[in-house]
């Protein structure tokens, strides 16, 4: 049973990133929301294009307003009117001045803009209340990006402000990391699809939806291989061919030490190599983790667009339903991370520290994850433990989960009103 940490490091070490020259592709800009950038991108365009005003008010000439007050304000007469849009046709000369709009082009001579609340307007004249400081409400070209620089580098997700800062930039098509494909297979011969009726003993393959969906929010392919029974021959057959399709398989089920538990053996038959077989967590201790290395996966690639040749990562996820989510939660998603082409502040899993409202069980051996609710309320986090049965079999306690607290090993019970340390859970 090897310690969660040291169970993360060897998960993480045996991961190969996407590659930023093979494992690209194509994005336009209005469907690249959540890619991940595989080259940095440059513009031509300075930002801004051009010396701007950042008020509505009069461009004017610094040294003809920088002696006004309120009781001897400098009078200019308004040569022109600049809207935002439009390129100004005039050189504002000593005692002129322009009435300018929000974004409107500085015109030649100006140099300082007076917002229009320190002013009145009299037909064609303005008359200055008050000196601004020299070049006020100016936004001068390239004093927030200077063209040819690095604008926005490779690793970094396209959320809405990169979006918006593309678009800007006019940057309409963008090389970014292929999805990674996960696989996902479900073991057992109690398993049936939801739109079947249950017969005695059976129950509904909730994985596969789980981590479907799971895999999705995490910006993943989910390839959804079905249910197989538990028979060595044809499991087989389904995790061989889970491996030839996709970066991660995940399949869950049959990697507990019951005699039906085939998984650990089928992948030493595979040629895997087997890393972990168990972890001292609760729940999820029987967790396999195995790596395929490329030489035995690429050459079955039929057909395939040329990747990067990494190992195929393996999970063997217990079946119960708890368990297979909090999994993926604290081992397959820092993998999945690193694998996705993030850098590497992004791949651990994110842990804060938050006051627990209840009391914390935990059975001292293994590191317990106690599914809840975390809060931020004035002062910090606080952590609200779900209410119902806390058994690895009850999916139905889950719901609306945000956080797991962590009991550590060596700890029995964090009482209420201690910190304890939770792991956000955000997908
Ligand atoms: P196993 O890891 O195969 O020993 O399964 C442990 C428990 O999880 C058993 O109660 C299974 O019925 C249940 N289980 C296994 N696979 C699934 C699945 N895909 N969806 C929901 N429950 C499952
Ligand atoms: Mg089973």
């Amino acid at each position: 049973m090897l310690p969660v940490k040291q169970a993360e490091s060897i998960i993480l070490d045996s991961v190969q990133s996407l590659d930023p020259e093979l494992d690209t592709e194509v994005a336009e800009l209005s469907s690249a929301t959540g890619r991940i950038l595989a080259s940095s991108v440059t513009s031509q365009l300075d930002f801004p294009h051009w010396d701007n005003s950042a008020m509505d008010g009069y461009a004017v000439r610094y040294i003809d307003v920088q002696f006004c007050h309120s009781q001897q304000p400098a009078i200019l007469d308004i040569v022109a009117e600049i809207p935002a849009g439009y390129q100004p046709q005039v050189s504002i000369q000593s005692g002129e001045a322009a009435r300018i709009f929000t974004g409107g082009v500085m015109p030649e001579g100006a140099d300082t803009v007076v917002m229009q609340e320190d002013t009145k307007r009299e037909e064609n004249r303005v008359f200055i209340f008050q000196s601004p400081k020299p070049q006020a409400c100016v936004r001068h070209r390239a004093s927030f990006y200077h063209a040819g620089e690095p604008l926005l580098n490779p690793g970094i997700v396209l959320n809405a402000p990169e979006i918006a800062i593309l678009a800007a930039a006019q940057c309409t098509e963008l090389t970014v990391y292929r999805r990674p494909k996960v696989a996902i297979l479900s073991t057992g011969d109690e398993l049936v699809t939801p739109d079947q009726p249950l017969q005695p003993g059976q129950i509904v393959d909730s994985n596969q939806y789980a981590l479907a969906a799971w895999v999705r929010l995490c910006g993943g392919i989910p390839k959804v291989r079905g249910i197989v029974g538990d028979n060595p021959e044809k499991l087989k057959n389904a995790i061989a061919e889970a491996i030839l399709a996709a970066d991660i398989v995940l399949s869950t089920g049959g990697v507990s030490v019951g005699d039906y538990d085939y998984v650990d053996r089928i992948l030493a038959e595979l040629g895997a190599e087997i890393h972990i077989h168990s972890v001292a967590i609760k729940p999820g201790k029987p967790l396999t983790f195995a790596t395929l290395p490329p030489s035995l996966t690429a050459s079955s690639i039929q057909g395939h667009k040329q990747r990067s040749h990494h190992p195929v990562l393996y999970f063997g996820i217990p079946g119960n339903p708890v368990s297979a989510l909090v999994s993926c939660w604290r081992f397959v998603q820092p993998a999945l991370r690193k694998l996705s082409g993030l850098p590497p502040e992004l791949w651990e899993p994110m842990f804060v520290n938050a006051i627990a409202i209840q009391d914390l069980h935990g059975d001292g051996r293994k590191e317990c994850y106690l599914s809840g609710r975390l809060r931020l309320v004035k002062g910090g986090y606080e952590f609200e433990l779900a209410g119902g049965s806390h058994s690895s079999g009850n999916l139905i306690n889950l719901a609306q989960t945000t956080g797991l607290a962590v009991v550590p090993v060596g700890q029995t019970f964090i009482p209420a009103g201690e910190s304890v340390q939770v792991l956000i859970v955000d997908s």
